[in-house]
């Protein structure tokens, strides 16, 4: 997909190139493949990649993506918590790239919650994840960062490098979980806060 943008006042070329990769649809196999490890972070292309999946992140609204959902198997994917139409109450933070991720640790507390996906569109469903993980990746710039993280922030790093592994978060719903439209989550969800309230 072809994006008309401002030029940008000192690049042109650089934004005038840019544009937004179409997600891959569910069915297609790369979603099921364990992805690649990355080798050029410092190339201008996977800089200019890195650049588009940013972009594609917020233009789709979500809170990550990664690579393989634009038909791309490596492992890198963006984490972009911040508070959007399909995710109002998520917490803010700087979108990162993330590269050639490990899990470290995974706490024993686990949280079950509603999560979607940019492939399983207008779905969410109930995901048992860590509460909190130990990291290891490389970013954009090639340093090596270690980090914790938890609640919302930990469940979209494990959702993320799920799709490096080729699983879909649907894999991991218990079997008698069901997958809900996103109007019945919004439901639910006002259903919950007026819970609280009364
Ligand atoms: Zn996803």
């Amino acid at each position: 997909m072809a994006v008309s943008k401002d030029p940008h006042p000192i690049n042109n070329i650089y934004y005038l190139n840019m544009s937004i990769p179409d997600l891959i649809p569910l069915e297609d196999p790369v979603l099921k493949q364990k992805a690649e490890l990355v080798t050029d972070i410092a190339s201008p292309g996977m800089q200019q990649f890195i650049d588009e999946l940013m972009e594609a992140c917020t233009h789709y609204e979500g809170v990550g993506i990664a690579a393989p959902q634009v038909g791309k198997s490596i492992r890198l994917f963006i984490m972009a918590s911040g508070p959007n139409l399909r995710y109002p109450d998520a917490p803010k933070m700087e979108m990162e790239a993330v590269i050639n991720p490990q899990i470290k640790t995974m706490s024993e507390e686990n949280i079950i919650d509603y999560e979607g996906c940019l492939s399983v569109p207008g779905y969410r469903g109930q995901v048992n994840r860590a509460e909190s993980i130990e990291v290891e990746y490389v970013n954009r710039n090639g340093v090596n960062v270690s980090a914790t993280f938890e609640g919302f922030i930990a469940r979209i790093f494990q959702h993320e490098y799920d799709h490096l592994e080729g699983i879909i978060y649907p894999m991991r719903m218990e079997e008698n979980a069901e997958l809900i439209t996103i109007d019945d989550y919004h439901k639910l969800v006002e259903g919950s806060l007026r819970d609280q309230e009364e």
